[in-house]
């Protein structure tokens, strides 16, 4: 070796370049990662609680370990690794996301966030850096909610959105219960589900995310400064005809469910419109009856999801819808029967400036976005301060084989988390 190498430095006064995460090391992980549960087309199908879920969790929590930190396991399957503190008074800044997937998932969605959250504990092990806050990196069971609902399972629970015990008994379609899957793979964990008891809350969430939009791409920025996320109104609406014959009835006489659902279709759009440019609304899901060619349709079963960021906005929505139904029955002499199926409140998440001001001080492209879908860090929004950093996914395309994103951009996410964190965790 170079004994040079070896020589004390001089450049004391130089300014010091900021902290960075090791981008290929982290790709790396999230390769390694990805070959778990790989499929063909290059994605991963690792469905929560799987065979195929314990490999991956088994894969992070061997670099847990390795990392030197301590992890526990909750009630409901959630892991935590805690690298400890200088000053015990203090409240752990967290960090994390998902490791299981949809059935034709992607190698970044969540993946990234638990992986990014692991690189910057690494980087702070290298570089002997002491934080007085302990840093935590948590994997939230079930985030993505296709084998077991609900969705966003170990977060919520976490946050007490939902019981223990409901999460623990909910069964998907061959009658598995989570309780007992968490069993059978080794992750039905000793620790209460929550906050540790006596101990405080974290001082900050923060979660890095693909943003699983096309916003960042086209705009050709890197960082995605979350503010919050879009408040959800879910509807099941019945539109009640009758059913006649498509020759011998005229226009003028027939009461047509599919017009009807044809009208609310075009008035869920152009209500969305109104609201731009945050405002969502879709019909993606529609059952008509008899579902015949020569047959006026009786009935048309549809749902309606309107989105927006703040809650006077959902109540324009949510007016607007049940005017334009009104105005729809009066035009088609058909019911239309409208029932709020679900909802979710908008979200703010708190700590959007230290998410803006770690991009400025890496010298990064950054713009303020909404998240449209839901995340773990929405949950944890409701206990904590919560920040999220997205990157820009390949033509906006996940929950997909074909998700990608660049090897820089999650590079500079990373180091966003990481400054983000370590403004949070100092003394
Ligand atoms: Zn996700």
């Amino acid at each position: 070796m170079n004994s040079a190498l070896a020589a004390p430095r001089v450049d004391t006064a130089a300014p010091t370049a900021p902290l960075r995460i090791n981008g290929p090391r982290l790709w790396q992980r999230l390769m390694d990662l990805a070959a778990i549960g790989a499929t063909p087309l290059g994605g991963v199908r690792r469905v929560a609680l799987t065979d195929a879920d314990r490999a991956g969790r088994d894969q992070v929590v061997a670099w847990m370990h390795a990392l030197g930190l301590s992890v526990r396991v909750d009630e409901v399957g959630n892991l935590f690794a805690r690298r400890a503190g200088t000053d015990p008074t203090r409240a752990p800044v967290a960090t994390g996301s998902h490791i299981d997937t949809q059935p034709n998932g992607g190698k970044f969605d969540g993946n990234y966030g638990v992986l990014a959250g692991l690189e910057v504990v690494q980087t702070l092990n290298d570089a002997g850096v002491a934080t007085a806050a302990p840093i935590e990196v948590s994997v939230w069971t079930n985030e993505e909610g296709s084998r077991f609902t609900p969705v966003m399972m170990g977060s919520g629970a976490f946050v007490g959105a939902f019981s223990v015990d409901a999460v623990r008994a909910a069964t998907d379609v061959d009658g598995h219960t989570v309780a007992g899957e968490l069993a059978r793979i080794g992750y039905d964990g000793p620790h209460p589900c929550g906050h540790i008891p006596g101990a405080p809350a974290y001082a900050a969430f923060f979660e890095t995310h693909i943003e699983q939009g096309p916003v960042l791409e086209n705009a050709g920025i890197t960082i995605g400064v979350v503010s919050g996320a879009l408040g959800q109104r879910w509807y099941d609406v019945t539109a009640i005809g009758q059913d006649s014959h498509a020759g011998p009835t005229p226009m003028a006489l027939r009461r047509d469910a599919m017009r009807a659902c044809a009208e609310v279709v075009r008035a869920v759009h152009a209500m969305a419109l109104s609201e731009a440019p945050h405002g969502r609304g879709t019909v993606g899901h529609v059952r008509v009856a008899p579902n015949s060619r020569n047959t006026v349709p009786g009935r048309v079963d549809f749902t309606v999801d309107l989105r927006h960021p703040d809650v006077a906005g959902l109540q324009r929505l949510d007016a607007a819808l049940h005017a334009a139904c009104a105005q729809i029955e009066e035009a088609t002499g058909c019911r239309l029967l409208v029932q709020l199926a679900t909802q979710f409140a908008p979200c703010a998440f708190d700590l959007h400036s230290a998410v803006r001001q770690a991009a400025q001080t890496l010298g990064l492209s950054h713009m303020d976005v909404v998240s449209g879908a839901g995340h773990d860090a929405v949950y944890l929004a409701r206990t904590c301060p919560t920040g999220m950093i997205f990157v820009p996914c390949k033509d906006g395309i996940s929950h997909n084989e074909i998700e990608d994103a660049q090897p820089e951009h999650l590079e500079a996410g990373a180091n966003v988390l990481l400054h983000a964190m370590l403004q949070t965790a100092r003394g």
